[in-house]
């Protein structure tokens, strides 16, 4: 029998911690929590990451750099739109000021949206949907703790099940 290495339709289990290479923050990490679980080949993460992690065996560490084109992609003027501040009364009502770097949710016919509050105006809020790490070069150091092939009922679906995946 031959190891299994990651590839499309595996599950995988991974720690990871994520760092900006300009300051070496660590923007996100798997420390102290339970590992990140995945199928491989189903658009579950960026693209980039798993291109890096194909072929990587149980207990495989690798470390590795997205560029922005295979991370967050680039950010986009058309997801930065102006919304008339009465949207938001609901908010202010209840004692939220709304100011400029502030991170809310927008409930959108397609689920929620996060974005960042760029501008308030005198009669409008500008609204930023890009993804926080969008434009970003991002480093990774990812080791690999749990890989399986995924069942035919995963595959199916399109996301893993069991430990750290869909519990339905
Ligand atoms: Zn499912």
């Amino acid at each position: 029998m031959t190891e299994i290495t990651v590839q499309n339709n595996t599950v995988v289990r991974v720690h990871y911690t994520g760092t900006l290479p300009e300051t070496g923050e660590v923007f996100d990490s798997s420390e102290g929590k339970d590992p990140l679980t995945f199928l491989v080949g189903h658009k579950q993460m960026i693209s980039g990451f798993e291109e890096e992690m194909i072929g990587a065996k149980l207990g495989e560490r690798r470390e590795f750099t997205l560029e922005p084109e295979r991370a967050y992609g680039h950010p986009l003027d058309e997801l930065i739109m102006e919304f008339p501040k009465a949207e938001f009364s609901q908010l202010e009502t209840s004692g939220v000021s709304i100011e400029v770097g502030m991170q809310l949710v927008a409930q959108t016919f397609q689920g929620p949206a996060p974005f960042i509050v760029q501008a308030v105006g005198e009669e409008t809020i500008t609204a930023d949907f890009n993804h926080a790490m969008a434009g970003k070069t991002l480093c990774f150091s990812v080791e690999v703790v749990e890989l399986r092939a995924a069942s035919d009922e995963e595959v199916d679906h399109g996301h893993a099940h069991g430990p750290g995946g869909v519990q339905h």
